[in-house]
């Protein structure tokens, strides 16, 4: 894995470099209800979640972005679209960060305007957000449409005129689209021109499963690449399931040392027992508890008493069914023999200390 990007300020925080990757998530309150926003916001930062962004939109009162940022113990990025004022109202009122679609606010000047102003601000961080959907004419004419290629230009067109005509550093670029393949040829393209840090994501990745899937593979290619310097997981659902989700990919990654590994039993002609069951009611209780903030640990329910223990060695405990019995073991040793299934994942239960 190799981290090209230089580093950039966000609030407390530092993006890009040797950083660590940086989950985001975007809240759904609107901000004129201020205290459904704050308290949406707060809900990220105790699933772990401290880089948060709203929408800031015409007829958002400035004051309630305010107090947004006053309240909220992490980062709050504004999301911006077509008025360049609201991006000035926002730098004014705190905010660590803001996101734009140069595509969509108007011209040159308008992005000089804003630049100028959050130069005044040094610990506020610019992305230049660019999306499949909002791409300038001239590009989508060039290139016939939407495509990867289109988003490396207009990334770069405006990320060039910030740096090497405004003279701004203190910003990151994104280059999104629906297509997995696009996004990630899009990003690689990009890094190659320029070293301001990237933040990831495939936009419009649905929900479910479906959602995961989808973004988890275009997230995971740009995490082990080395290119996602911080990432929002775009899902058609909650923020819980967005910031699960990152840090799922995350921790599949090896990319956080803390949270619980479940290793299960992939089931077979030789599983016994109600393994499915079993392994269900330790996930929705490790989510319950917020596994990905746990100290690591690595946690086996295996289907079998020959095969179980030996292929989950080198989890730190589990259970390994067998016809009416159960073994529960810790790294590979077997501690205690049962005779009934549902004692032994109990024990297993207990043994977690959760
Ligand atoms: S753990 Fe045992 S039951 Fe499960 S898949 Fe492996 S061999 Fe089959």
């Amino acid at each position: 894995m190799k981290k090209k990007s230089r580093e950039i300020t966000l609030g407390s925080i530092k993006i890009g470099g040797a950083n660590p990757p940086v989950i985001q998530t975007m809240i759904t309150s609107p901000l004129n209800n201020i205290d459904e926003a704050v308290k949406e916001a707060e809900t990220a930062y105790d699933l772990g979640c401290k880089v948060v962004r709203t929408a800031f939109k015409k007829g958002d009162k400035e004051e309630n972005l305010k107090k947004l940022v006053k309240n909220f113990k992490g980062e709050i990025i504004a999301d911006i679209h077509f008025d360049h004022k609201l991006a000035l109202s926002a730098i004014d009122a705190g905010v660590s960060g803001i996101r734009i679609n140069p595509g969509n606010i108007g011209g040159k000047e308008k992005v000089s305007e804003i630049i100028e102003s959050a130069k005044k601000r040094t610990e506020l961080a610019v992305r230049i957000g660019v999306n499949g959907g909002s791409l300038e004419k001239d590009i989508l004419e060039k290139h016939g449409g939407v495509s990867w290629e289109g988003l490396v230009e207009s990334s770069l067109r405006w990320a060039e005129y910030i740096e090497n005509e405004l003279g701004y550093k203190n910003f990151k670029v994104s280059a999104k689209s629906s297509n997995v393949t696009e996004t990630v040829l899009a990003c690689r393209k990009i890094r190659q021109h320029t070293d301001a840090p990237l933040h990831v994501g495939i936009t419009e990745a649905g929900g479910g499963k479906r959602g995961i899937i989808k973004s988890s593979a275009g997230i995971s290619v740009l995490l082990f690449e080395g290119l996602a310097d911080t990432f929002r997981v775009s899902l058609t659902d909650t923020i819980e399931e967005e910031i699960k989700t990152g840090f799922n990919i995350l921790k599949s990654l090896d990319l956080i040392e803390n949270g619980v590994e479940l290793i299960s039993c992939p089931t077979c002609g030789r599983t016994h027992g109600e393994i499915i069951s079993y392994y269900n009611k330790l996930e929705k209780l490790l989510d319950e508890k917020k596994w990905w903030l746990l100290p690591k640990m690595k946690i086996a329910v295996m289907g079998c008493e020959v095969n179980g223990p030996g292929e989950a060695k080198e989890a730190d405990l589990g259970i390994a069914l067998g016809k009416n019995c159960a073994l529960y073991f810790e790294k590979g040793e077997i501690i205690k023999k049962f005779n009934d299934h549902s004692e032994a994942f109990e024990y297993l239960v207990r043994n977690l200390s959760l």
